[in-house]
């Protein structure tokens, strides 16, 4: 730290981005990424994009918006296109928190949102999962602050019914509720419906996971239009031009490709259960995930020597030290050889660690 770091900085914990290591010699099944590359209709528009580089990008990435509009049956005014869905986050956080609207999220999730609390000042409350890791939803109702939860829930997997999803929305009606979809398209049920009905909840999702763009950053926001309003003049007072020419071009392509992003979402879950059936074998337990990761652990192996034995071998997962889950993996869903070659060296890990 400098000498000229403000002093409410000073003892900020930032957010922990998986490891991208520099050489492409490990399997890399930390970050949640897509093994499968953008579209081609997403590569050729975001390559035409490059030659107007000189121009600055639409504020309101005006095409891409009216097109997620019509693909949810919403209106222009219900979506907001951001910088990944960290920025809507981060702009829901700043529109919607402070001392009066604490943020209120589980124990186990997502860990920017503490993170985006302690750097905007914001009190927080954490409810505990059950022990299960799932939502008790009765723990939401009236919960007297601005809620977020992911939907899967991250790193679990564990997803709720949007009918459980509804009666948390109806129990807070004077507080904004955020049910943050990074993960639905790989078999959860989205509320992005819901929208309409009911003027507290924003939905946010992200081009990173099942439309293969986490590397050009595109994530959206989906709410009542006057939710949208209030964002926007967060975004218009921090960065007007969040979503540069060539990501939101990216973004509109893989729009217009939706099957090719549903055949990936399918073989992901596929290769999911099939990694899970194969992970069971080995005598691992996992949490009911429908996301695109598995979250797993080994009642004979401790999971951070899990995690550095396969990073040895060559293959990265994901293990977080937080007491209460540090037992615990998430390797995300990668091909079908990926996750053989997984199954390969967990095989000789659990051997060696007899
Ligand atoms: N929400 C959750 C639950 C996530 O796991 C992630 C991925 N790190 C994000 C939001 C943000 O993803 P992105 O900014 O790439 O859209």
């Amino acid at each position: 730290m400098s000498r000229f770091f403000i002093e409410k900085y000073s003892s900020l914990v930032p957010y922990t981005p998986g490891e991208q290591p520099k050489d492409m010699k490990y399997i890399k099944l930390n970050t949640n990424e897509s093994p499968f590359p953008p579209s081609e209709k997403a590569i050729n528009a975001a390559s035409e994009a490059i030659n107007i580089l000189n121009l600055y990008s639409d504020p309101e990435s005006r095409m891409l918006t009216e097109k997620v509009a019509e693909y949810y049956g919403l209106d222009y005014e219900n979506v907001l296109m951001t910088n990944g869905s960290d920025e809507i986050l981060y702009f829901a956080f700043t529109a919607f928190c402070d001392k009066n609207n604490p943020a209120v999220f589980p124990d186990i999730t997502y860990g920017f949102y503490p993170v985006y609390s302690e750097f905007l000042n914001i009190p927080f409350r954490e409810i505990p999962l059950k022990e299960d890791f799932t939502i008790d939803i009765n723990d939401y109702f009236n919960a007297k602050g601005t809620i977020f939860i992911a939907n899967p829930n991250a790193p679990t997997g564990e997803t709720l019914s949007v009918a459980d999803i509804r009666k948390i929305i109806e129990a807070n009606p004077d507080n904004v509720v955020v049910i943050d979809e990074a993960y639905i398209d790989f078999g959860g049920e989205s509320c992005v419906p819901l929208v309409k009905e009911y003027d507290n909840l924003l939905v946010t999702q992200t081009f990173s996971k099942s439309r293969s763009l986490a590397g050009a950053r595109l994530g959206m926001g989906m709410a009542s239009k006057g939710l949208i309003q209030d964002l926007n003049t967060v975004k218009y007072s921090v960065n007007p031009y969040n979503v540069n020419r060539m990501t939101s071009a990216a973004g509109y392509g893989a729009m217009c490709d939706d099957e090719y992003t549903k055949k990936n979402c399918r073989y992901i879950e596929e290769c999911r259960e099939y990694t899970s059936a194969k992970l069971k074998e080995l005598g691992f337990e996992m949490t009911n995930s429908k996301a695109n990761f598995i979250f797993a652990k080994h009642n004979g192996a401790d999971g951070k020597k899990i995690y550095l034995k396969l990073k040895e071998k060559g293959i990265l997962i994901r293990h977080f030290d937080k007491e209460r889950i540090c037992q615990y993996n998430r390797i995300t869903v990668g091909t079908k050889e990926q996750m053989d070659a997984l199954i390969n060296a967990l095989t000789g890990i659990l051997e060696e660690l007899k």
